[in-house]
């Protein structure tokens, strides 16, 4: 799938380190007046001014993270970059400018990276950030990608995971799970593809939940949303785990307990389609699939007049005292106790 027995493959050492750094970069612009200085010294110089500056990096590594027979090196890049912003906005912040340190075998021509690149440079583009700098080297197998974001937050503006209080409601984003299942599919479509080749196989029923897992999109409207409507949540995470891990991880932060209530999960109509599909249940692949990219958030019930019937936004349960713990409250009206099934408890089922 990857290779394209057509296309150029130029390899990596008819450029040298410093024409490859140069090749790579030398079309991104500096917009945020914070990018003082930003790629060619030996460091970036930044200035948030009155602000907090906050950080995040994030380390992919080719067979971990992701699998390149069926992941475009563009959209690679991409989500690389979506799932630092991810975290900055999950401070309330801004994002602003990012890094990129790259490892790669002898097996990328130059070409792939250009292709990673222009994923990297989509993202910067829609998301208004600047690219400031980076470190690329070499690899013994495989590909690493390391992606640092910062970003910028008034120190009142902050959101912390430790800042929910019991009776607080519990609010998530969009929807959840079809990233997981994206994957599902996309793992299907590989083994049918060993098998045979020739196949070509036709994704147009699942392109939302293929889309979510090869193209998630970091919500940064959702900071922006929060500010108009005049809500500062009192604590938020993003969701990159699974919802159940991070209501546990907001809940520990904040020494409070939570219920959360099965039927108001979001799910889209093709999350529920092929969960059918694979004979999987959509309540499980919302709290442990993983990769939504979601912000989940709480807020003092005082401000639900203001979040009430927006389309982006889901109250799915309530903060309690941390004595009572954190439970689902089932569509049958059962109560059984969240716990943290992670990604992998859950794949090696
Ligand atoms: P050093 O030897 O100090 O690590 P480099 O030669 O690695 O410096 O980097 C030169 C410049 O290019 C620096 O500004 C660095 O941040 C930037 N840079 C290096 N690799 C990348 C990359 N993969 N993406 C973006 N910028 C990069
Ligand atoms: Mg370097």
């Amino acid at each position: 799938m990857l290779e394209d027995k057509n296309k150029a493959r130029t390899p990596l050492e008819k450029l040298g380190e410093f024409g490859l750094i140069d090749h790579l970069t030398k079309n991104f612009k500096i917009n945020h007046p914070s990018s003082v200085k930003g790629i060619g010294d030996d460091a970036a110089v930044l200035d948030h001014s009155d602000k907090k500056t906050v950080l995040t990096t994030d380390l992919l590594v080719e067979g971990v993270h992701f699998d390149l027979s069926y992941m475009p090196l563009k959209h690679l890049g991409y989500k690389a970059v979506m799932v630092n912003l991810s975290d900055v906005y999950a401070m309330n912040a801004k994002a602003t400018q990012i890094t990129v340190s790259l490892a790669v075998s002898n097996r990328f021509p130059l070409e792939a990276l250009e292709e990673l690149y222009e994923g990297i440079a989509l993202a910067c583009k829609i998301y208004d950030v600047d690219l400031v700098g980076g470190d690329t080297t070499s690899s013994t197998k495989g590909m690493l990608i390391s992606i640092t974001a910062l970003g910028e937050v008034a120190e009142a503006d902050i959101t912390y995971r430790s800042g929910a209080q019991a009776n607080d409601l519990l609010v998530v984003t969009g929807d959840l799970g079809a990233a997981y299942m994206g994957f599902q599919v996309l793992e299907r479509e590989k083994e049918v593809f060993k098998v045979n080749p020739n196949n070509q196989p036709d994704l147009s029923p699942y392109s939302y939940i293929v889309e979510r897992q090869l193209k998630p999109e970091a919500r940064r409207d959702i900071v922006h949303l929060l500010k108009k409507l005049g809500v500062k949540p009192t604590s938020m995470i993003d969701i990159s785990d699974g919802l159940s891990s991070e209501i546990l991880h907001l809940s520990k932060c904040s020494k409070v307990g939570c219920n959360l209530f099965e039927d108001k999960i979001p799910l889209d109509p093709t999350v529920i389609t092929t969960c059918e599909e694979f004979k999987m249940d959509g309540t499980m692949v919302a709290l442990s699939g993983g990769e939504d990219y979601e912000l989940l958030f709480t807020i003092d019930q005082k401000d639900f007049d203001k979040i009430k019937g927006n389309p982006n936004l889901t109250v799915i349960g309530h903060m309690t005292e941390a004595n009572e713990g954190n439970h689902l409250v089932t569509r049958a009206n059962t109560k059984i106790p969240l716990t943290a099934q992670g990604w992998n408890s859950f794949t090696n089922d």
